[in-house]
């Protein structure tokens, strides 16, 4: 099928900000960006975009579902790739009701405009037109020491921000079986690279270390996670986007599995390498551990791999040195965004 014009909700974040650089790179695809600017957007990762003639913005919530009808109807594009989400698992303990209120109202108003569009389609436009929904293996709840998760895995979610993605893919899923949306969808491990917004995992722990901090590690940092480039990601969505099987999801994982303390070892290794005269490893600093987080992730992507051919090509090794090598080069991004102030987030205790 071919995609001539794409809607990516989001556009402005980590990983919709690399869809769209990986498009405009490697495709000749038109792309629509609508994205709410919230606080995790970045549109410094876009600079240059808007200079593309195949690259349009508009700022609106996908829980308006006016702007969603008039934007669909104004730009016609042939899929949707919706990314857009609170995404930060300690902002959503903190604060669950834009995560209730985005991921779920927002892909539920996002849903139906999206139902009313395509029917008004012409018949081959609407049998080629895709939904692609972007979701995490965080649904999955936690594993043990071994295992992986596969599109089987029942889901059990343990976060507000996990749960409220279940709810999402759940919602994306009836709309499919019940009104036969043509929809794909794919659950994906934990991403890193370059622009992600610094009170996350991977870019907080080099900040700190860049800053002498203590870096903050939860619990005695024996959580796994499985981590994926977010370039690889990018790749993987727009071959599921454009040669995945209707209605079916694909897990995207890295092979990437880190216990957290030998990530943020790994860091200070880079580090003591990079910004020679001072060792990192004494900055790190046990933290009381989050309400219900996870121990272990691992993604079995089999089925991306067989059905699509889709394999990670960065290695963690190599992939982390040059993320590192991105945050220090790029300190006045993360040095201006003033407003996470990396206070500590998510540590309160469940109501008795
Ligand atoms: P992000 O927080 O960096 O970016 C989210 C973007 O969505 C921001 O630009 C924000 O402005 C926008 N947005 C938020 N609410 C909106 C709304 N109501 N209307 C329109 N735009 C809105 O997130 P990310 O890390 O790039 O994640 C993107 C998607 O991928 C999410 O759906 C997330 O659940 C999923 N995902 C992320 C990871 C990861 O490791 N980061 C892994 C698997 C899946």
């Amino acid at each position: 099928m071919t995609i001539e014009k794409i809607l990516v909700t989001g556009g402005a974040g980590f990983i919709g900000s690399a869809v769209i650089r990986y498009l405009l790179r490697e495709t000749g695809v038109e792309i629509v960006n609508l994205d709410k600017l919230t606080y995790a957007a970045n549109p410094a990762a876009l600079e240059g975009a808007e200079r593309n003639r195949r690259y349009r913005f508009e700022q609106a919530d996908i829980a308006d579902g006016a702007a969603m009808r008039a934007i669909l109807a104004k730009h016609r594009p042939d899929a949707i790739l919706h990314l857009a989400a609170e995404t930060h698992v300690d902002r959503s303990i903190d604060g669950p009701a834009d995560f209730v209120q985005t991921n779920i109202v927002g892909t539920y108003v996002l849903l139906e405009a999206a139902r009313d569009y395509w029917t008004s389609l012409p018949p081959e436009a609407a049998e080629h037109f895709r939904f692609h929904h972007v979701s995490t293996d965080e649904v999955f709840g936690s594993l043990g020491a071994d295992g992986a998760f596969t599109e089987a895995t029942p889901y059990r979610p343990s976060s507000p921000y996990s749960a409220s993605k279940a709810a999402s893919d759940h919602l994306v899923g009836a709309w499919h079986a019940t009104f036969g949306l043509p929809i794909v969808s794919s659950n994906c491990s934990n991403n890193y690279g370059p622009w992600q917004f610094p009170e996350k995992f991977i870019p907080l722990m080099v900040v700190k270390a860049a800053r002498g901090e203590p870096m903050p590690v939860y619990g005695k940092g024996e959580n796994v996670r499985d981590w994926l480039h977010v370039d690889d990601h990018a790749r993987a969505l727009w071959l599921i986007l454009t040669r995945g099987r209707l209605g079916e999801s694909y897990n995207v994982g890295g092979r990437g599995e880190r216990r957290n303390l030998e990530v943020v070892e790994t860091i200070c290794g880079i580090m003591d390498e990079m910004v020679p005269g001072r060792a990192h490893r004494p900055l790190l600093s046990f933290v009381a551990d989050r309400p219900g987080h996870d121990l272990r992730y691992a993604v079995d992507f089999s089925k991306l791999s067989a059905e699509l051919g889709w394999q990670p090509r960065e290695s963690f090794e190599s992939g982390l040195r040059s993320t590192v090598r991105w945050y220090l080069d790029h300190r006045d991004w993360w040095d201006a965004i003033g407003h996470y102030r990396q206070t500590r987030l998510g540590a309160v205790k469940a109501a008795s």
